[in-house]
């Protein structure tokens, strides 16, 4: 007997990405910086802050702690 399922239709490896990294289509990795702040089922917050901003600046005031 294997014990592998997980529930649901999910592939595994391919973790859902975060609000940002969906919005921006990138590859979310997993020490993405914008998960913290963005999760994947608050996409709405990435999106209000995305359209006032603008993509570039949201990546620049995030990466300003390295
Ligand atoms: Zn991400």
């Amino acid at each position: 007997m294997k014990d592998n399922s997980t529930g649901g239709g999910r592939k595994q490896g391919a973790p859902s990405p975060c609000a940002a990294c969906k919005l921006l289509r990138r590859r979310c990795a997993q020490d993405c910086v914008f998960s913290p702040y963005f999760p994947a089922d608050e996409p709405q917050k990435f999106a209000n802050v995305h359209k006032v901003f603008g993509a570039s600046n949201v990546n620049k005031m995030l990466q300003v702690q390295t």
